[in-house]
């Protein structure tokens, strides 16, 4: 059979509903957003780890609960080939925890830590929520006194004034408590939802016996009045817990960062006590929420380790990204500076070995050479295209004279021509248009 037949008969292959190609128009943003939360994680002097992607199942089963919608029904799970149960990660928390007591990392000593990488839930795909999406993280594990959850939250309010979002996000605050505090408040909630059975959604109904804290979560618009009238945790909380999200307040307070106190934020994991807090935006529909983070100081121990105080927070990149773009805070400026063309037969070793001793004598600068060697009619199309402020042509005239003619993309000027070993001297001159 010959290679045609094959290939005529096979359908394109697409990718996987609700996982996305980044392409490389939208990787600039990307970029620009990572590399100022690199910047940000340097100055506070946080160090980045890097974990797998997939690990054992019992992980997150352990970490995030149970009886939660990521380990119910979101979770990548699968058999190897070894008949043992794994996950692609949903969320990164667990894992860095895992690595932290595995390697010794958080044995009386403190860990600011930051990651950042796809997870993946397998969610109804819409805007805003994703199957495979990347959250960044920064994560302080050996700390329990709630300075330290202020430092993060500070963390976030400065990166959202760099990227000029402050004013489309509030930030929500609430306690959760300790473990034995919830516990009391549950009792009083199932009271009080089983009065309400009725207006109950079936999953409500499920988490009522379960985990009937996580209804409070609920998306569901029909659910809302319901849970608006449901008696709050604030008033269960003791003496230390309520003193924990007192000193939180005034540290907020006095470091200018407002906050509205939501008593019925809880988080969808159930590793948080005490503080939890969300950043919101009213800008992307449904998927308002950008960050979201909390304390996590049994997780340690939930993971079989020793007792490790935690606090971190993570945010979703594509919906920050969305936000950037509707907002109109991130401009698309050109990847190229020069744009090199050239045309004739000798024209394609003299282009490529002159854009190698471009790049040695010009490291910085932004060179793109036509690969094409086709119509120069084309080939300036696209150096236009490209954003470039200068076109290099090198056709059969330039190559046999060994001259080099310059065209200014951007600027009302005559083209010139020079001798080939004069250009580096004039890029060098004219690179303070350039970059
Ligand atoms: P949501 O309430 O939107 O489902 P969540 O409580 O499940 O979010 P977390 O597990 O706290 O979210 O994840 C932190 C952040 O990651 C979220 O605030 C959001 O910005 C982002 N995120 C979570 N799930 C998705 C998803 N499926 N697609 C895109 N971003 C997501
Ligand atoms: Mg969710």
């Amino acid at each position: 059979m010959g290679e045609e037949s094959i290939v005529a008969k096979t359908s394109l292959i697409q990718a996987i509903r609700g996982m996305n190609d980044i392409l490389p128009d939208e990787i600039p943003v990307w970029q620009y957003l990572e590399s100022i939360l690199q910047a940000l994680m340097r100055a506070y002097a946080y160090q980045e780890i890097r974990t797998p992607i997939l690990e054992e199942t019992a992980l997150f089963k352990r970490s995030v609960g149970e009886i939660t919608d990521i380990v119910e029904k979101e979770m990548y799970t699968f058999l190897d080939r070894n008949g043992d149960s794994l996950s692609l990660r949903p969320e990164g928390t667990a894992s860095c925890m895992r690595a932290c007591l595995e390697h010794g990392l958080v044995y009386h000593q403190v860990q600011r830590l930051w990651y950042v990488g796809p997870m993946f839930r397998h969610e109804r795909p819409q805007k805003g929520r994703y199957r495979q999406f990347y959250q960044f993280t920064a994560e302080c594990l050996g700390v329990a006194e709630p300075s330290i959850d202020v430092e993060l939250i500070l963390l976030t309010s400065r990166l959202w004034k760099h990227l000029g979002l402050s004013s489309c996000l509030e930030f929500q605050l609430n306690s959760l408590g300790l473990l034995p505090e919830r516990e009391n408040y549950k009792k009083v909630l199932v009271t009080y939802f089983s009065s309400r059975l009725s207006e109950l959604d079936e999953d409500s109904q499920r988490r009522l016996k379960t985990n009937p804290l996580r209804i409070l979560d609920s998306k569901n618009p029909e659910m809302q009045s319901c849970i608006a009238g449901a008696p709050v945790l604030s008033d269960h909380l003791g003496e230390v817990s309520q003193a924990h999200f007192h000193q939180v307040k005034t540290l907020l307070d006095k470091a200018g960062v407002a906050y509205r106190v939501n008593p019925r934020l809880v988080r969808g994991l159930d590793y948080y006590s005490h503080t939890v807090f969300e950043w919101v935006t009213t800008q992307l529909g449904a998927q308002g929420t950008v960050c979201a983070g909390g304390r996590y100081d049994s997780l340690a121990q939930q993971l079989g380790g020793m007792a490790v105080p935690g606090v971190g927070f993570s945010m979703g990149l594509e919906r920050i990204i969305a936000l950037l773009i509707s907002e109109g805070l991130y401009l698309v400026s050109p990847q190229v500076d020069v744009y090199l063309l050239y045309q004739g037969g000798a024209a394609v070793e003299e282009a490529l070995l002159l854009a190698e001793t471009i790049h040695n004598r010009l490291p910085e600068l932004r060179l793109l050479r036509d690969g094409s060697g086709g119509k120069l009619t084309h080939q300036f199309k696209r150096a236009d295209k490209s954003g470039a402020v200068l076109a290099l042509i090198l056709g059969e005239q330039e190559s046999r004279d060994k001259t080099i003619t310059i065209k200014f993309l951007r600027q009302d000027k005559p083209q010139i021509t020079l001798a080939q070993d004069k250009l580096i001297y004039f890029l060098e001159e004219q690179s303070w248009k350039i970059s």
